[in-house]
């Protein structure tokens, strides 16, 4: 029994070991990845337009489940027409569905914008709330967008933006095998230093965008070869 006790003991130990290994190896990795996207992509920025934090929260809000470039093209003439969380918030349900029909769940996502926008006129003055604990309190607004609205429109790295491309790419570099946005966000943190945490999403989101892309990566052309274990 003693003898059982302790081989379990010493598997354990060796596995906390190699698991500390893996997480130092990964580090390291994750530190050559973003100085090779630092030397080809020193400025990566949000591909959603906005010129305000509270036009950010709503363009990010319209992107679930639908592309930037779609998002950008109703936006142009939703940021016209409502110029206020109170414009947003006294909106017509109806009218709002209709403005923003395109970028699909218009039903969900008008709801949505309506209520948060209220909330933010009512609770928060009308501006974005700069803390996360009071974002994703907000109607539509989970850890993904509050996380894109306190990283690009105050520079608050609140943890790292999990999407689709994101998800992807961690696999394929192996830098998280999590099947959750919240775990795969939980390894990044883990492994990518703090000043990194904003652009890091938009690095691999623009490198899945251009490179990485979900049906055919171009690995041939891809500056992260030699990197990367390509999970596919
Ligand atoms: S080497 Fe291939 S799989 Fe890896 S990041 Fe580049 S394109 Fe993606």
């Amino acid at each position: 029994m003693k003898k059982i006790r302790q081989k379990t003991k010493q598997k354990t130990v060796r596995k906390t070991r190699e698991n500390i290994q893996n997480l130092e190896q990964k580090k390291q990795r994750a530190e050559k990845i973003i100085e090779l996207f630092k030397r080809y992509n020193p400025n990566p920025k949000c591909a959603l337009n906005h010129s305000t934090p509270e036009e950010l929260l709503i363009a990010t809000i319209l992107s679930a489940q639908c592309t930037d470039e779609r998002v950008n093209i109703v936006t142009a003439s939703l940021f016209k027409k409502y110029r206020s969380m109170a414009d947003f918030a006294s909106a017509d349900l109806t009218v709002l569905e209709q403005d923003i029909r395109s970028t699909g769940f218009y039903k969900n996502k008008a709801k949505s914008i309506k209520s948060c926008a209220a909330a933010i006129c009512k609770e928060h003055k009308g501006r974005v709330p700069q803390n996360i604990e009071a974002l994703i309190k907000l109607a539509g607004v989970g850890r993904k967008t509050a996380n894109v609205v306190l990283g690009n429109s105050f520079g608050i790295s609140s943890g790292v933006v999990v999407d689709t491309h994101v998800t992807r790419l961690s696999h394929r570099l192996d830098l998280s095998r999590a099947k959750t946005a919240e775990k795969i966000e939980d390894d990044l943190i883990a492994i990518i230093d703090k000043p990194h945490w904003i652009n890091f999403s938009h690095w691999l989101i623009l490198h899945g965008r251009a490179v990485c892309k979900a049906r055919k990566p171009a690995c041939e052309t891809c500056y992260l070869e030699e990197l990367c274990p390509k999970r596919l």
